[in-house]
């Protein structure tokens, strides 16, 4: 006969194998299996700690007697295994879920389709440099199911996707923030938007009326949401266009933050980001700080000394007074809006990949108003071509960063901007993100520096 476990992993990637090394620590037989490759170093973490795993296959038997099991937010629910577990009627968790059940910490969880992983940076850069004992997890980073093994910290900071709060049944946020909803992952939400608006509103399951909402009021679908639903912890809106009373807003290049007794005003010039998109996260993430007891001066220098993650609209060099900007984590359209809404010099604009069925309409005026000339990186780029042709005066096409940066610095001068922002996912020619980023930068270095040679 099989080896029991009772609980199973699928998925051995950092969340997969946190929750499996948890699981053991709290004394539960645990089996890690993964359809793919299990990587090198996750392999060895769960052999160190002698929990079983497979690779390249599900063992149904194994699987399916498990009373729980933990899915890698990763795996779609289609895939056979998951379909007959839920069949088979075992519940099926994600691993913030199992590992909250672990520590008596407070929790900031921050969600919304874009401007995650700046608001969860911000937000326990603001906590960790006040002195907090504040720990980073969730969809960044080390799995919050490894740190809870040891539990050392008062406040966890977290950034949650949709596919993990897919997963989450009784964890309760005790500050939920939800920065907006604009389509993306349609693929996984059967092209409904109101599923994935029913998702990204699960952040707010389980809170009471102690708890905080933080929330965009300008993105449509979050606010025809908070209309329509009863919202049980205190709502604190935040806005780029009016007043609010419990909550942030912008005016005259400043923050207004208004929550408790606290009304403090901070100059947008204060901040160490940048761009209207940044002035939201900045809200959001200070308004989450000061729910959790932090300070106006510390909140004051947070804000000053904050640096953000690589691939953001991050300077990648400048070449005779044309400024090149790396934002290849601008993956959707969404993002597009707000890079090009944050440039104050003419663009030549970088762009292409692999579409995600986008829809080019919202950022249309803006690249009109904008951008002098696109150059498209991608192997497919007929949906940008056709779209932009007659709305940008010049349009070329590129298959590596070396050729869109030359093709780019060609097309620019004195006072432009260079601006990577694709709004497309990146694998036909990359790796991922991360990866074009990184070679944009090359590209942009080795360019300033051969330009330099041969003056
Ligand atoms: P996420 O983790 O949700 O993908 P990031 O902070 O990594 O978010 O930002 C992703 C992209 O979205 C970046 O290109 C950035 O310029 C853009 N962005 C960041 N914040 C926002 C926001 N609040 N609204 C719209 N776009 C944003």
């Amino acid at each position: 006969t099989e080896t029991k476990y009772a609980l199973v992993v699928l998925g051995s990637g950092e969340s997969g194998t946190g929750a499996a090394l948890l699981a053991k620590s709290k004394g539960i037989a645990v089996f890690v299996s993964d359809f793919g490759k299990v990587q090198e170093r996750y392999a060895q973490q769960l052999h160190e700690a002698g929990i079983p795993f497979e690779e390249g296959q599900h063992s149904e038997g194994l699987i399916l007697q498990a009373q729980e099991i933990i899915k890698s937010p990763g795996i779609s629910p289609k895939v056979p295994i998951v379909q007959k577990a839920m069949a088979a009627g075992i519940p099926i968790i994600d691993e913030l879920e199992f590992a909250s059940r672990y520590t008596q910490a407070r929790f900031i969880a921050i969600t919304g389709t874009n401007g995650k992983t700046t608001t969860t940076l911000l937000t326990y850069h603001l906590l960790k440099q006040a002195g907090y004992k504040v720990g980073l997890a969730g969809n960044i980073g080390e799995s919050l199911a490894k740190q809870v093994i040891q539990d050392q910290f008062t406040h966890y900071v977290l950034e949650v996707s949709s596919f993990q709060l897919d997963g989450m049944y009784r964890f309760k946020a005790d500050v939920a923030v939800l920065l907006n909803i604009t389509p993306d992952h349609m693929d996984r939400y059967e092209n409904s938007m109101a599923r994935y608006t029913d998702s990204k509103f699960r952040i707010l399951q389980n809170m009471d009326t102690k708890g905080g909402f933080i929330y965009f009021q300008e993105s449509p679908l979050v606010a025809e949401r908070v209309e329509q639903i009863a919202i049980i912890p205190q709502q604190m809106p935040i806005s780029l266009e009016t007043q609010v009373e419990n909550g942030a807003y912008l005016q005259n290049e400043a923050l207004h933050l208004l929550v408790g007794e606290h009304s403090i005003e901070i100059p947008v010039a204060a901040i160490s980001i940048t761009g209207r998109h940044n002035a939201i996260n900045a809200m959001a993430a200070s308004l989450a700080s000061l729910s959790m007891g932090l300070s106006e001066s510390a909140l004051r220098k947070g804000l000053a000394t904050f640096v953000n993650a690589p691939h953001r609209l991050e300077p990648a060099g400048e070449w005779q007074g044309v400024q090149f900007i790396n934002d290849s984590k601008a993956t959707n359209v969404d993002s597009v809006y707000y890079a090009l809404d944050a440039m104050t010099s003419p663009v030549v604009w970088i762009a292409g990949g692999i579409d995600k069925g986008n829809e080019y309409q919202q950022i249309e005026l803006l690249v009109r108003q904008k951008v002098k000339a696109l150059v498209c990186l991608g192997i497919d780029n007929n949906k940008l071509l056709r779209y932009f042709a007659g709305i940008v005066p010049e349009i070329a096409e590129a298959d590596s960063t070396e050729k869109a940066v030359a093709l780019a610095a060609k097309m620019s001068r004195a006072g432009d901007v260079v601006l990577l922002s694709p709004a497309c996912a990146s694998f036909d020619l990359f790796k991922n993100y991360e990866h074009r980023g990184e070679l944009f930068k090359q590209a942009v270095a080795a360019f300033i520096t051969q330009s330099g040679q041969q003056l």
